[in-house]
């Protein structure tokens, strides 16, 4: 097989991450920094205190990148450009919020456009798993998703159609007026920094609160949405972001949609098995019927991503959500003591 090529840019070149005030993008920042990049601009519509990380030595601005002026202003001097803004949840918030979910739209839309004028060599775009056709997802055990499953079109209500009409900006900016694309679906992402709560979280995150509340609280019930049967695969961040800096700079993935998660499929009622597992305690368990539960069963499918980039998630679900329980717990027990959280932070 044909090895892939890359090119990345300079260690001084200005990189943009939109969303950084976020999980991903948050993440992300930290990762170039701690890999020697020197100039990274972080973009975010919340106020700086919000932010869930912020890293030394980063140039953070609070603007609204739905706004066509922002985002001229944002990509000015960037080499790359990392789009992690959208306005996103679990299944509780995008079956909810589906037109806040349409509306990010303006934000590919614009930040991409301003990008193309302003020069700029890369542009990353954050798709979603949400993407592909609901249709193939009816059964809990339904089959992995590989690429070329996002059509024939019917994605995900809202947020899946605002990802896949952004993932066609994407690739038309490419054929049209040569633009270098890059775009990963992602499945399910977790890990510490994340949502935890407040109605955005998605169920990793929301599992380990519930187990932690409970435990403190003496409570011995543990609510689930649905009937615990649906299943996900779940990717740690730590593959995540290198997944991202290997698709954004291959030569042979320009302008091409591409999985980005594990193929490690596990229920919702194993998930929250897990959680109390790791919190030492055994639930009760309260399904909540009529709770927004999304597919049926989403998974995916690899191969592409290994053939291409021999990428594989290095991280099992155990492993990661007993470092994810760990930072929900310390962050829980943060803001009962009245200290600093990621919310309050920094
Ligand atoms: P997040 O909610 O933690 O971060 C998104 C950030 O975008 C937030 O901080 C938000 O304030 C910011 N934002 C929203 N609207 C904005 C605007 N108009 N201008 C500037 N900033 C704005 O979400 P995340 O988990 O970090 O997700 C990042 C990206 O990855 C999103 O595009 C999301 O759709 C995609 N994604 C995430 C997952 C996942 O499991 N986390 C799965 C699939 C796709």
């Amino acid at each position: 097989m044909k090895k892939p090529t890359f090119t990345v840019c300079g260690k001084n070149d200005l990189i943009l991450v939109a969303g950084a005030g976020g999980f991903i993008g948050g993440s992300l920042v930290r990762y170039f920094t701690e890999k020697g990049f020197t100039r990274i601009r972080a973009v975010d519509r919340k106020p700086l205190p919000e932010w869930y990380q912020r890293t030394g030595g980063v140039e953070c601005l609070s603007m609204d990148l739905s706004n066509e002026d922002n985002c001229k202003r944002a990509v000015e001097g960037a080499v790359e450009v990392y789009n992690l803004a959208a306005d996103m949840g679990g299944m509780g918030f995008i079956e909810r919020f589906r037109v806040l979910c349409l509306r990010s739209i303006l934000i590919n839309t614009h930040l991409l456009e301003a990008a193309y004028r302003a020069g700029v060599a890369r542009y990353f775009y954050s798709s979603s798993a949400c993407a592909y056709n609901t249709k193939l997802q009816a059964d809990p055990h339904s089959r992995a998703l590989k690429e070329t499953d996002a059509y024939p079109a019917y994605a995900e209500r809202g947020y899946g159609w605002e990802k896949l009409m952004s993932e066609m900006f994407c690739q038309e900016y490419t054929a049209e007026r040569g633009m270098r694309t890059a775009i990963a679906r992602f499945h399910n992402v977790y890990g510490p920094w994340g949502t935890w709560d407040g109605g955005r979280e998605k169920a990793p995150a929301a599992l380990c609160r519930k187990v932690i509340i409970a435990k403190d609280q003496g409570a011995d019930t543990l609510e689930i949405w649905g009937d615990g049967s649906q299943c996900r695969s779940y990717m740690y961040i730590d593959d995540c972001l290198l997944g991202i800096d290997k698709i954004m700079h291959c030569n042979e993935l320009i302008a091409t949609p591409i999985n980005l998660g594990t193929s490690e499929l596990i229920s919702v009622n194993k998930l929250a098995s897990l959680a109390e597992q790791i919190g030492g305690v055994k639930l009760k368990r309260k399904y909540l019927l009529d709770a927004p539960k999304g597919v049926a069963g989403r998974n995916s499918d690899n191969t592409m991503i290994k053939r291409i980039l021999n990428w594989k998630p290095s991280i099992p679900i155990s492993q990661g959500l007993t470092t994810t329980y760990q930072w929900i717990e310390q962050q829980y027990h943060d803001r009962k003591a009245g200290r600093k959280t990621v919310k309050d932070a920094p």
